[in-house]
C-alpha cells in the first residue's frame, strides 16, 4: 500500500507567453541545426557507402572456428549456452572421432534473432570456438533462415578469417602449423568441419 507522504505531486509547468508561441523552443531548436550544419558530416549513405569497422571489437554475426586442421574447434562443453542471456544457442554433443578431444557438437544452432550481441559466449568459450565477426549485414526472408547451424557459422568463419584472424589458437593446446599424432582413430570421410 502507497502511503500518502509517498505521493509526489507535480502540477503542470507554468509557461510564459513566449512559451505558449513555441518562439524559444524553435529559436533553440534552430541554433542545433546552425551549429551542426557547419561540423564533419557522420551520415554514411548506407549501402553504398561503408563505415570502416574496428573489426577486433565489433559484435556482429557469429562463426564457429575451425582449428589448424579445418576441423570445427568446438569441444561441446556447452559453456557458452549456459553463459548466453537470450537462450538463443542449442548445441547436441557426440563422442568426438579424433584422440584429442571427448566431444564435437553434432548439432550447433544459434538464433541470430534472439541474439543480443552481448559477446558472452565468446568470452565463456575455454578453446576460443565461437567468435562475433564485423558481419553486420544480416538479412533474411524467413526466422528458420536465421537460425545459423553449424555448417553456416564454420562458413562465416572461412568468410572471415582474413580480416578477422581467429583470436588465440595457442589457447587451444593444438600445435600450430602442425598436425596432431595420431592415436589410430581415423577422421571419417565427410565428417565434421572437414
Ligand atoms: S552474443 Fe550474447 S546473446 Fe548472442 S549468442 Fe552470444 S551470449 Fe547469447
Ligand atoms: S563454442 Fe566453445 S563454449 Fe560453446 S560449446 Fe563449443 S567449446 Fe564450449
Amino acid at each position: 500500500m502507497i502511503k500518502d507522504e509517498d505521493i509526489i505531486l507535480i502540477d503542470d509547468p507554468r509557461l510564459t507567453s513566449a512559451d505558449k508561441l513555441y518562439l524559444p523552443q524553435v529559436v533553440m531548436g534552430l541554433k542545433t541545426t546552425f551549429r551542426h550544419l557547419f561540423k564533419k558530416k557522420l551520415t554514411v549513405q548506407y549501402p553504398e557507402q561503408r563505415r570502416a569497422m574496428r573489426t577486433e571489437t565489433y559484435r556482429g554475426v557469429h562463426r564457429l572456428n575451425r582449428d589448424e586442421q579445418g576441423r570445427v574447434a568446438c569441444v561441446a562443453c556447452f559453456m557458452c549456452q549456459t553463459a548466453c542471456p537470450a537462450n538463443c544457442i542449442h548445441i547436441v554433443g557426440a563422442e568426438a572421432p579424433w584422440p584429442d578431444r571427448e566431444k564435437y557438437p553434432v548439432k550447433f544452432d544459434i538464433d541470430e534473432l534472439r541474439c543480443i550481441y552481448c559477446g558472452m559466449c565468446e568470452e565463456a568459450c575455454p578453446v576460443d570456438a565461437i567468435e562475433l565477426t564485423p558481419e553486420y549485414s544480416l538479412v533474411g526472408g524467413s526466422r528458420e533462415e536465421m537460425i545459423f547451424d553449424r555448417e553456416k557459422l564454420l562458413e562465416m568463419f572461412d568468410r572471415t578469417r582474413d580480416i578477422k584472424p581467429r583470436k588465440n589458437p595457442r589457447i587451444t593446446g593444438y600445435p600450430v602449423g602442425g598436425p596432431i599424432p595420431r592415436t589410430g582413430v581415423q577422421t571419417p570421410t565427410g565428417g565434421p568441419g572437414a
